[in-house]
């Protein structure tokens, strides 16, 4: 049972409060950006973009909030009404999609990488560890193979940055990268994840404290209070209210940035991981019990369970991999509740995605190796949860104003957007994300 005991009531009071704040420093930007400013060109970013080491423009900070599990209809829908006014001031994008898996940890790697899982070594949350013959999660940071932000831009462009992220694994992940990090907490014994209220007090303590120039913030309640919503799939009572709250801290965000002077020369990007779905316990997946219960491939197979994803591996023989990988595909392709069975080379996840990739229709959710594994209503891996929220918008003078691009935004195009606008220049092998560069004005 999650608990809301560690969380403060939000008044209606407060949420309005914080819709006022943030109308307010809209306004005050919505001034700066009509005065002909010039923003960044088309080639570059205010830091020039190219390849010679430098310092990043010193008017412009970015901060990446990702709001956990957010589907973009609920922001329209108008739980979050600070996110849907900052929404309307900047850019919003409709088509935006999360990469493939679809969960938590590939998509923050995505944000901070700017490149996918088959390049980023993570395509799920969870994998089987063939080297240590168990499915874990990857929350190593010797799981992540390339380069981030979080280290690039204060090595190459003298640009702190600060991880401030409110579930353990993806503190885990990112390691040491970042110039300033937060540990999570206090965690919640059951979700594993700090409060929003207390992760929204980190980052504001380090934005005093540290000065970072770009932040990288994960407000976890949606998707936790999502996930263990016991009540229902129709009334969704815990959710709302996690929405709610939610939006409060990003209006103190906002408040914040305002009353210390530097919305102006703010940029936010705030978008979700992945979004979400639910299911009811009629409609359970179990592979691991249908793959084991078939001669051929009984005792040999492994089951990475990534709620809307099941990760299958052929353990057994490697001359024999062929014809069992085909047999796992014709059986997973016959199991109720799944859509599709894809190859991790199809969705671009790479080897630690094992050999088949099974994908579960709306509604459904995979539960393995046990009907017991995944209790849990609120689910996300699955193609119904690739949309999610994509929101470039900010104080900036540079920041478009009331656009809603057609752009099939993507999280892995964070990373090149920030590189674009700090001067950070590619990685090796380039970005497979692309800089959202129609949310800014052209010089
Ligand atoms: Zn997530």
């Amino acid at each position: 049972m999650v608990t809301t005991a560690n969380q403060p009531p939000i008044s209606r009071r407060g949420v309005l409060g914080g819709v006022a704040a943030v109308a307010g420093a809209l306004a005050l930007g919505a001034g700066t950006a009509a005065a002909e400013t010039e923003g960044p060109d088309t080639a570059d970013g205010p830091g020039g973009g190219n390849d010679s080491p430098g310092t990043a423009p010193a008017d412009l900070d970015v901060h990446v909030l990702v709001i956990d599990g957010c589907r973009p209809d609920e922001i329209a829908a108008g739980a979050m009404p600070t996110v849907r006014l900052l929404a309307a001031q900047g850019s919003s994008y409709p088509n935006a999609r999360a990469v493939d898996v679809p969960e938590t940890i590939p998509n923050h790697v995505a944000m901070m990488s700017g490149v996918l899982p088959n390049r980023s070594g993570v395509p799920a949350n969870a994998v089987y560890d063939r080297a240590e013959a168990v499915v874990r999660d990857l929350d190593r940071p010797t799981d992540l193979l390339v380069s981030t932000l979080l280290e690039r831009l204060p090595a190459e462009r003298g640009v702190r940055t600060a991880s401030i992220l409110s579930k353990d694994y993806l503190f885990g992940i990112f390691g040491t990268r970042a110039s300033y990090r937060w540990k999570p907490e206090p965690l919640l014994p059951v979700t594993k994840h700090a409060p929003d209220l207390f992760t929204m007090n980190a980052l504001l303590a380090a934005l005093q404290t540290e000065q970072p120039r770009m932040t990288f913030t994960n407000l976890g309640d949606v998707d936790r209070f999502g996930h263990g919503d016991l009540t229902g799939t129709s009334l969704k009572i815990a959710r709302r209210t996690a929405l709610t709250d939610t939006d409060a801290q990003i209006a103190r965000f906002v408040a914040a940035l305002t009353t210390s002077g530097a919305w102006s020369r703010s940029v936010l990007i705030i978008l979700a991981d992945h979004s979400m779905d639910w299911s009811l316990p009629t409609s359970l997946i179990g592979l691991a019990a249908v793959l084991n219960a078939d001669p051929m491939l009984a005792g040999n197979v492994a089951v990475s369970q990534n709620g809307g994803a099941d990760l299958l591996y052929w353990t057994g023989p490697a001359q024999q991999r062929s014809a069992a990988v085909a047999r796992m595909r014709s059986l997973a392709q016959a199991t109720a509740g799944v859509l599709e069975v894809r190859t991790p080379q199809e969705l671009k996840l790479g080897p630690q995605a094992g050999d088949l990739v099974a994908l579960c229709k709306p509604g459904w959710r995979f539960s393995d190796p046990t009907p017991l594994s995944n209790p849990i209503p609120g689910n996300h891996g699955h193609p119904v949860t690739r949309p999610i929220p994509f929101i470039v918008t900010g104080g900036h003078p540079s920041v478009r104003r009331g656009q809603t691009p057609s752009q099939p935004a993507s999280s892995m195009d964070v990373a090149p957007t920030v590189a674009w606008l700090l001067g950070l220049r590619a990685p090796q092998g380039g970005w497979d994300g692309k800089a959202r560069t129609e949310a800014f004005q052209r010089a």
